[in-house]
């Protein structure tokens, strides 16, 4: 039988989102103007929006929502392809050009791709990329790259079987590597991640796994510090597995050479010492990257966000409704992002995780 792991012969390069395709998809197209980039209150500039196209997932990963799910927010409630199609050209105006998709899961949101499509064609989005489970990769991959996406996180945090179904509630890990290996056979669909979320006395023992993973495969490993966004408010500092331990413990099997941080970047990327591969780390909890923040995220209703943790949130789907122009529209954004926060407060005295849960933040 061949084992789920065997991606042998999908090899392909990296390369650059050449042209805006997707020419089936209708897209509003705004007209380039160019306007006065975003940048917050600390000088930071804002160039990297995430979007949560849908608060619904067909997972229920422990560390995000309880078993039963959540109460899904209404249909009408959330934003539609137009609305989304508006704000993201607007941001991309002022500079905001690399968008992600994101959930709950995105691939659920009904006619999906099309969206991607629409997105991929505004003038100003210069990267387009999804996070997603995996789950409906096999179906969506070819439908997602045509429309335009060229880069795929994808989050896996067992690649054991029954491990992966104790903390999703889902037995489907066979699904979720079948279609990365759809996606991973398109070369404009790389480069391809692998989120895991590192959970003391969980994540141990996955090492040794993803470490071969990432070195047979087309695909950088990256490992997430657990984070205090779940539905069950059960996070606990204990419950992180530092970056540290975890690069002690890959060193400890095959030597990495850290690279280069890139400006904004939320990983600390290494290259094994003999060239086989890639893993990153995540460390928003031990090792803060929020000097140099470039994110804002929209929640599927509307909801801008200045921080994962924010604790306020400004509303742009009623002005959106209620016929606010473009300069009204994008001098909300602007105030709301003069008071982006400076950083987080995880592990601090007087810490109030924020009451949205990671699934109705994207990530
Ligand atoms: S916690 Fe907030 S400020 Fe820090 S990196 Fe994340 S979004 Fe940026």
């Amino acid at each position: 039988m061949t084992s789920p792991l065997s991606l042998k012969h999908c090899r392909p390069g990296p390369t650059k989102r050449s042209s805006p395709p997707g020419a089936g998809a209708q897209a509003v197209i705004l007209p380039a103007v160019q306007r006065e980039p975003l940048v917050d209150g600390h000088g930071r500039s804002i160039g990297d929006v995430r979007i949560s196209v849908t608060d619904r997932c067909n997972f229920r990963c422990q560390y995000c929502m309880p078993a039963e799910g959540l109460k899904w927010l209404e249909r009408s409630s959330v934003l539609d392809f137009e609305e989304i199609t508006r704000v993201v050209g607007l941001l991309a105006s002022i500079g905001v050009g690399d968008v992600r998709l994101t959930g709950g899961e995105p691939l659920v949101r009904k006619d999906f791709p099309k969206l991607a499509g629409m997105l991929a064609q505004l003038p100003g989005v210069e990267d387009l990329s999804v996070t997603t489970n995996g789950f409906l990769l096999g179906r969506d991959a070819a439908a997602l790259v045509a429309a335009g996406v060229n880069r795929f996180n994808v989050s896996i945090d067992s690649l054991q079987q029954d491990k992966f179904y104790e903390l999703t509630r889902r037995d489907a890990l066979p699904q979720v590597l079948e279609g990365l290996h759809t996606l991973a056979a398109f070369p404009e669909a790389h480069p391809i991640k692998i989120n895991a979320v590192a959970i003391r006395g969980f994540t141990e023992d996955e090492i040794p796994a993803f470490v071969d993973f990432a070195r047979e495969f087309p695909f950088e490993v990256r490992f997430i510090e657990f984070m205090p966004l779940d539905a069950d408010h059960a996070w606990e500092p204990e419950k992180v597995l530092s970056g540290a331990e975890i690069l002690a413990a890959i060193n400890a099997i095959h030597p990495l050479e850290e690279q280069p941080r890139e400006p904004s970047a939320t990983a600390k990327v290494y290259n094994f010492a003999d060239g086989k591969g890639k893993i990153g780390l995540i460390n928003p909890v031990s090792e803060p990257f929020c000097s140099d923040c470039n994110r804002i995220r929209l929640t599927a209703e509307g909801k801008l966000r200045t921080c994962l943790f924010s604790l306020h949130e400004t509303d742009l789907r009623e002005p959106l409704r209620s016929g606010a122009s473009d300069d009204e529209l994008i001098q909300i954004v602007r105030d709301a992002v003069w008071r982006k926060e400076l950083k987080h407060h995880v592990g601090e005295p007087g810490f109030i995780q924020p009451a949205r849960t990671m699934s109705a933040i994207g990530g």
